[in-house]
């Protein structure tokens, strides 16, 4: 199997619904872009004010402003210092109108002019609500404002998923009986396999984010979350490349 290094050599633009969804799914990538000397752009559609099991203690306004601080730690330990909050409402991010939030990151964009705009799948990875429409906003910034960048969805593969599937259950993390939508092998358009440091750096941008990863850590401990969360990115490309070298 190829393992493919990193997109292009030119600016990335990622564009996720909730702090954290960010370090995650391309923390690894991020940081390793900003240690080439590319520049990294990452927009957060929410402040992740509903974020919490526990509203009496974190009512909204406290979560978001603790998140707000989380993120930016979180982004400084792997580089990024370029970052744009839209203010969206948690969980509610469908609500607001397509078209003016497409402005909005098409605004971003047309700055940017990201060589690789980074998101969630249609599928929204876990299925939840603000990921899909993220998706389906980058989708159209992507077309209306930086039509030649590359549009990469992540996604895991069947072998990861196969891996993990006992901490999964324990989670119950996917919105939806068709979820996780699994990759193929031969379709990853990325495939970064961090190591021991980038993985203890993406753990440190992690950590930052305490208030959603600290019960994880304790639940998991420090090495599953190490193997699991840190170690593999995995993206396809929105249309297949052939596609979309024959569309440029
Ligand atoms: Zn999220």
């Amino acid at each position: 199997m190829t393992v493919h290094e990193l997109p292009g050599t030119g600016p990335v633009l990622g564009i996720w619904a909730h702090p954290d969804d960010e370090v995650y799914l391309s923390g690894g990538l991020m940081a390793a872009a900003r240690d080439s000397g590319r520049r990294v752009v990452c927009v957060t559609a929410t402040r992740g004010e509903h974020g919490t099991a526990d509203p009496q203690r974190w009512p909204p306004a406290r979560l978001a402003r603790v998140r707000t601080a989380e993120l930016r730690a979180s982004l400084a330990a792997l580089g990024v210092t370029e970052h744009h909050h839209l203010d969206l409402p948690d969980g509610d991010c469908a609500a607001a109108p397509f078209d003016a939030v497409v402005a909005r990151l098409s605004a971003i964009a047309a700055e940017v002019r990201p060589e690789v705009v980074l998101t969630f799948g249609p599928d929204g990875f876990t299925g939840h609500p603000d990921h899909r429409i993220v998706s389906a906003w980058a989708g159209a910034t992507r077309d209306l404002a930086a039509p030649r960048a590359r549009l990469l969805y992540a996604r895991g593969t069947a072998d990861f998923f196969d891996t993990w599937r006992d901490l999964y259950a324990r989670l119950a993390m996917f919105d939806g009986d068709d979820l996780p939508a699994r990759a193929r092998n031969d379709e990853l358009a990325v495939e970064l396999h961090l190591d021991d440091a980038a993985a203890d750096r993406k753990l440190v941008a992690l950590r930052a984010q305490a208030t959603q990863t600290a019960d994880l850590l304790a639940m998991l401990g420090e090495d599953t979350m190490r193997e699991w969360a840190c170690r593999v990115e995995t993206f396809v490309d929105a249309v297949p490349a052939n596609d979309y070298i024959a569309g440029c």
